[in-house]
Parts: C-alpha cells; structure tokens; sequence
C-alpha cells in the first residue's frame, strides 16, 4: 500500500541536503561551540554560517537571531521576556483567540503572574479584527503578539497594518511565523517587527531546533537561565546538528521558496477543485486569497473529522484534525470555535497539508479515497442530508 503524506503543518520530511550537512556534525564536528580549543572553534564556525543562513531569510542581522529548541520555546520566551522587560511601562498584552498554545498558555501564565490579556476576536475566515485592536490599545499596553500565519487554516494576518497600529502606540510587536516561513517573504525589517518565532522543522529541517529574532534594541529578560550561551539570553549547550539542520532548510528555502510555494498551490488548489467535483456538501475554510499555499482546511459536512481521518489512514494517507501539538484532544478545535464554527462543523473539519515531494497522482488517490470514506460514513449517519449536485 502506498502511503501519502498530507500533513505537512505538523512536520515535514528533512531534506536530503539538510541531512547530509547534520551528519557531518554528528560524526566529526562534534566539539562543544562555547569552548575555546579546535574542536569548539569547528563547531562555532558551523553554527555562525547557520545563523548567517536563518538571519538572511528573513533579512535581520546576524546579531539578532537567538537559536532555541523550537517555535514553542521561542513564543514562550517572546511573550515572557519581552512581558517581563517592560513591566515597569505597563501591564497589559495583546494577542488573539486563534494563536498558537504556546502562546496562549504563555498569556495565561503571565495573567496568574499580574498582566493583563486581551484576546481579539477573529472573524469567519480567521482574520484578526483590527478595530478591535485599535480599541482596546491603552497606555497600560506593553506587547502585541499576532501570528503571521494560522496553522489550523492558514489565514495570513495583516501582519503590516498590526506593526504599525502597535509602533504608532510605541507598543512592541511580536509575531509567531511558524507557519509563515516558507510559505511567503517574511522581511523583519519591511514588516517592522520587534520580536518573531521561527521553527525548523516545517521548512524541512530537523525537529527541537528554531530561532527567536529579536530586533536590536529591544530588551528581553531571559527564560532559559544558567549559562552565558546566545550572548548571554539563552542558556544551555546548543544543539549544533540541530542549528545546522536548520541554517541550510533556510539556505534552501532562500533559493527555491518561489518555486516551491506555486507547486504546493497548484497541489492545493488541484485538491480543491477535484474534491468539489467529487464530494457534495463540502466548505473550504479560512481566506479566500490571504492563505498560505499549501494547506486546505476543509469540513466535510455530516461527516465525522476523526473517523475520516481514521479511514484515510487505513488507505495509507496521513492528515489532520487539529494541530498535532493537540492531538488526544477531542474538544472541538478553539481556532474554528473563533471563527464561529458550530462545535459540529468544527469535528466535521480535516486540515490537509501539502509539500513539494506530493503529486498530482497521489493527489487523485486521495480524492477518490475521499469520497469513498465520507459515501460510507454519511450513509452510517443518521441524519439523512439532501444530496446537492456536486
Ligand atoms: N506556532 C505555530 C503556529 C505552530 O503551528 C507550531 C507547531 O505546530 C508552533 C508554534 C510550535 O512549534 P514547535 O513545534 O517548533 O515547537
């Protein structure tokens, strides 16, 4: 049995290119990068090319990039680093409904810890109210911290107009690009960002491993203590395989994202049109326009999300229901409850998620598999629906 991977939200495959530079570290270069003989000075060299690769791709310094062990330790840290440095200034933060739970979690933490949280509203295509943020910016506001892309929906934010509604304010802005990265130009300076969260692993590199730019002058208290690594604000040995995996999926990505991102649209959007001519009664989710290329979170209506899911998987295709950070949550989805799903339509919703290495072959197996499972399950289901012509 063939098996297709549509679930590259959650991770995508490492790159040949990208394993072959982490082997190399693995097996020779070896040598611990704070320390000052041969050995460490190998190990430094590779990770400075690393930090020289993952600052280019979104056009910081050098001097500004500050590796972690991924998106999540970077949002955590952006929101309570940036929190705690600015406590003397004010007390309150803004984010949105539909971020990330790391940062969410981070938002409820620094709430026990005294802040203030407002969480914005997004409307049905997942796009955070800006009038909402325009009214609810006080003097009391310390941080904004608004995703770039959704990874539930792949909604792009209006990451420009946001950054300059903060900066009018002279609130600092922080934005998870997680999911953003490689899918579009993320430029730190011509979105005037303070803060951003990057992660290796959905760009093809290796898992554990990601960054947090933060712009020069911008104070950060740190999260991780007892070392002098990352200049001083992040201790711990780094992960020098892990941060070379990840400076060349960014060199990769440098070169080929605008090849790369219209194959995975054509993926999409071939999915989309061949699912609509093959299943009735189906929504595609999120923005119509402002969407990363490669995902279609689609709610199949009278259709059980997990039991697809399930009856894909046995066909040998991998996707999603929710983010993979949640899984053996059955809750319905907060990010599609934000966006005014119904808790039904929000457990009718699978995420499929594409990458270069998919076809259009595998892509016709998966419709027809499609359709096969949602035939079988809608006529299990005791609501009778009246068929629409596909
Ligand atoms: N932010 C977003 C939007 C994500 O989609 C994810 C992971 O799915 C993360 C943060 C967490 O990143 P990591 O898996 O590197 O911890």
């Amino acid at each position: 049995m063939q098996r297709i991977y549509l679930d590259n939200v959650a991770t995508t495959k490492v790159s040949n290119e990208v394993l072959t530079e982490m082997l190399d570290v693995l097996g020779e270069n070896f040598g611990n990068p704070n320390s000052p003989h041969s050995f460490g000075r190998d190990a430094e060299a590779v990770i400075d090319l690393a930090r020289d690769r993952v600052a280019k791709v979104i056009n910081a310094d050098r001097g500004e990039i500050y590796f972690t062990s991924g998106g999540t330790e970077s949002n955590n840290w952006a929101l309570y680093g940036l929190a705690m440095a600015n406590r003397a200034k004010g007390n309150h933060i803004i984010t949105s409904k539909i971020e990330h739970e790391s940062v969410l979690e981070s938002c409820k933490r620094l709430e026990k810890m005294g802040f203030k949280v407002t969480y914005l509203n997004v409307d049905k295509t997942g796009l955070v109210d800006i009038a909402e943020l325009l009214h609810y910016l006080d003097q009391d506001t310390i941080l904004v911290s608004v995703m770039a892309a959704n990874n539930e929906v792949g909604t792009i934010e209006n990451l420009k107009a946001i950054a300059k509604i903060a900066h009018e304010k002279g609130v600092l802005f922080h934005t998870d690009c997680v999911q953003a990265l490689g899918n579009f130009k993320l430029d730190v300076k011509d979105l005037d960002v303070d803060a951003m969260t990057l992660s290796s692993h959905k760009i093809h590199g290796p898992k554990g491993v990601g960054a947090l730019y933060v712009k020069h002058g911008v104070k950060i208290d740190n999260l991780i203590v007892g070392g002098e690594q990352e200049r001083g604000k992040r201790g711990g040995t780094l992960n020098v395989a892990g941060i070379v995996g990840f400076g060349k999926a960014c060199d990769l990505l440098l070169n080929n994202y605008i090849v790369d991102c219209k194959k995975m649209k054509y993926l999409r959007d071939y999915f989309v049109s061949s699912l609509e001519k093959s299943v009735a009664n189906i929504t595609v989710n999120g923005h119509a326009h402002q969407r990363i290329p490669g995902l279609a979170s689609v709610t199949f209506q009278n259709v059980d999300g997990e039991a697809l899911m399930c009856l894909l998987d046995l066909a040998g295709i991998s996707v999603s229901t929710g983010s993979a950070c949640s899984t053996g949550n059955k809750a319905p989805n907060y990010v599609l409850l934000a966006m005014g799903f119904s808790s039904e339509e929000a457990q009718s919703t699978v995420r499929f998620s594409f990458s270069i290495t998919n076809t259009k072959d595998e892509i016709d197996y998966v419709v027809e598999e499609i359709r096969k499972a949602t035939d079988k399950l809608r006529a299990m289901s005791p609501i009778k629906m009246t068929k629409k012509k596909v």
